[in-house]
């Protein structure tokens, strides 16, 4: 990662991420995963992060890494701290009046804390998915993925990206012939993936997702599931979840946390068969929480 990239707002494209294919004049966008050149996930570093709302320390004194092209699952009782840590990720955390944080988050080797780091671009960096879906309200399909590229200032052809993006979201099939349509006419699962191609099309090193199916069904769960497992082979994912099966079925790794500190973080399949600490043992087995 090259810190210039997240120390102005880029205009540009990155060169890490400018996988748009070239077409030929005349030609058709040939818009396929296949034709999109991986983008390599990158890995979150958190030392000694804490967050405060006002005088409350939420999260205390955390550390964690977060493996690149890996899904690193945040578990743990209601109130104890998973989504603030996560917004103190892309520092969403610091736009609550009286909150901020303190500590180091690294991308690769760049803190993101640091002075000369433009935070218009550490969320373009880090995109963030979330509980409830949701699109722009009054615009279209199409613009809703287009938003993010205009938000963000990204150039380059923009249907090319808004095609790419649904595709990677698992959404182009169901809305190719229907993309000036309201995003909100879409149903809930549907309208979760249109929330990631937003995020994706800006293309992000990292995802974070907060509780992103406990609003849809198990149909629509199990869709956005399959598709987090895809989006693995080209981003690093965080996501918080309070559901056990869920966290076992798509992450890698787990982290348990707990009044605000983080109590264990293993592969998944310790934290569920034989986490070391006996608190993680009674939460994962439904004995608290
Ligand atoms: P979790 O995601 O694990 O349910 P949260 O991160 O939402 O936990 O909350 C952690 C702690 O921070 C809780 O005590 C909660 O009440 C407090 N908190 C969360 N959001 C705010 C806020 N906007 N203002 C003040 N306190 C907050």
């Amino acid at each position: 990662m090259n810190p210039d990239d997240l120390t102005a707002t880029p205009t540009e494209p990155r060169t890490m991420t400018d996988a748009g294919p070239t077409t030929q004049a005349g030609a058709p966008p040939q818009a396929t995963p296949e034709t999109v050149a991986p983008a390599q996930g990158h890995a979150i570093t958190l030392r000694k992060l804490s967050a405060f709302y006002g005088e409350t320390h939420a999260v205390k004194e955390v550390n964690l890494d977060y493996a690149a092209n890996r899904v690193t699952a945040m578990i743990g009782p209601s109130g104890c701290g998973k989504s603030t840590l996560v917004r103190c990720i892309n520092r969403m955390h610091e736009e609550i009046p009286g909150a901020h944080a303190t500590g180091e988050v690294r991308l690769d080797d760049l803190d993101l804390y640091d002075d000369g780091v433009d935070v218009v671009s550490v969320r373009r960096a880090v995109g963030m998915v979330f509980q409830k879906p949701n699109p722009f309200p009054t615009m279209s399909i199409y613009d809703n993925v287009a938003a993010g590229l205009r938000l963000t200032g990204t150039r380059g052809d923009t249907r090319e990206r808004v095609e790419q993006s649904l595709r990677g979201a698992g959404l182009w099939e169901e809305v190719k012939d229907r993309l000036n349509q309201p995003g909100i006419g879409l149903s809930g699962g549907q309208q979760q993936r249109l929330c990631i191609a937003r995020t994706i099309a800006v293309e992000p090193e990292v995802i974070l997702m907060d509780e992103p199916c406990s609003a849809l069904d198990p149909i629509a769960t199990l869709r956005i599931e399959e598709l987090i497992h895809d989006l693995k082979q080209r981003y690093t994912i965080v996501i918080v979840t309070h559901n056990m099966q869920q966290a076992a079925r798509v992450a890698d790794t787990t982290a348990f946390m707990l009044a605000g500190e983080m109590i264990e973080h293993a592969a998944t399949d310790k934290i569920f068969s034989k986490p070391d600490d006996s608190r993680t043992e009674e939460y994962v087995t439904g004995k608290f929480g």
